[in-house]
């Protein structure tokens, strides 16, 4: 059974105390949820307060980056080390806001994925098309080169601890979802695809997760399909009640 997980990615919202509290919040009402996994990717400033909060608890903590280097005089960056001392669990990588605003590469994700995987930390490593790709029919394309470029660069081993999130660049903070047979074509194209290198047996292994404008109202469908394990959450993530909601709609 591929684990089911709900992750929510505060992006740059809320101050500490906000974000103490709102993770306070989704610890208290996620205590009895059973059918997945939940984690919270808050700001790198929160990680620490945010960590306090969740010893003891079954939720998850991830970072939204990391820097692409060990140590040493990188200004404003934030090592896997430096994570790894908050314990957190996951760390988001090559989402599509750090791939258009802050030019992120493949080559780049390559180096951050290696360094967040020797570290035993899980990358959720996120793909996706924009808007101008999926209306030229180039979608399955785009994807599986995202998957490919990075992916195929890691070893079996190491391939076991990836979460991979889908997430169409047109349907992030859009109020458009991908509809839950568009992304189920995706999100089997990135599990072949993952086969091809890596074998059926290690694909069918895998977390895929959706994420764009998921919320209460359509996870359920979403999270029926076939190969959608869950989802990455962003703006539904700012309400406990809702990202809780949303961890209920396995
Ligand atoms: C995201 O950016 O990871 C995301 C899925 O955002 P939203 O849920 O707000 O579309």
């Amino acid at each position: 059974m591929r684990q089911k997980i709900v992750a929510g990615n505060w992006k740059m919202n809320t101050t500490v105390p906000q974000g103490v509290e709102l993770a306070k919040e989704v610890v208290a009402l996620g205590e009895k949820l059973e059918a997945c996994k939940l984690a919270v990717a808050p700001p790198f400033t929160h990680l620490y307060a945010v960590a306090e909060v969740l010893k003891g608890s079954k939720v998850g903590l991830g970072a939204q980056n990391c820097a692409d280097h060990k140590s040493g005089a990188y200004t404003g960056e934030i090592s896997v080390d430096m994570l790894e001392s908050v314990a957190c669990e996951y760390c988001i990588l090559g989402h599509s806001e750090r791939r258009q605003y802050y030019g992120e590469t493949d080559e780049t994700l390559c180096t951050k994925i290696n360094l967040v995987l020797e570290k035993g930390i899980k990358p959720i490593f996120c793909i996706g098309e924009n808007l101008e790709e999926r209306e030229a029919g180039r979608h399955f394309e785009v994807v599986e080169a995202q998957t490919k470029a990075v992916l195929y660069t890691l070893t079996p081993e190491q391939m076991k601890n990836v979460v991979v999130a889908y997430e169409p660049v047109w349907a992030i903070g859009t109020g458009k979802t991908a509809t839950a047979e568009q992304a189920q074509e995706i999100h089997a194209c990135v599990r072949a695809c993952i086969a091809e290198k890596f074998g059926a047996e290690l694909a069918e292994e895998i977390t895929i997760l959706y994420g764009g404008s998921c919320k209460p109202s359509n996870a359920k469908e979403i999270f029926a399909q076939k190969d959608i394990d869950g989802g990455l959450i962003g703006g539904a993530a700012l309400k406990a009640a809702d990202f809780i909601a949303i961890g209920e709609s396995f």
